[in-house]
């Protein structure tokens, strides 16, 4: 069941997803859900996932196949 809101103004009632008053036009904003900022966080997370080489980090930290071969010198 749908919670009807109030304005915070004139106590008008107001539907579910009406952020402005008509009545007063007081902008009252819609409560968003805890884990909005979360799921935000969560999408950046996936799209920084695809984004990224990891190969390159990969190789930044030296965890890389393609170690740099180092040439020794023998002296004979
Ligand atoms: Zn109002």
């Amino acid at each position: 069941m749908a919670k009807r809101r109030l304005c915070r103004r004139c106590h008008t009632k107001l539907e579910i997803d009406q952020e402005t008053c008509p009545a007063c036009g007081e902008h009252n904003p819609i409560p968003k859900p805890w884990y909005t900022p979360f799921l935000g966080f969560l999408i950046i997370i996936i799209l920084g996932y695809f984004l990224i080489d990891f190969g390159a980090i990969a190789e930044f930290f030296g965890l890389s196949e393609r170690a740099p071969v180092v040439e020794e010198s023998t002296s004979d």
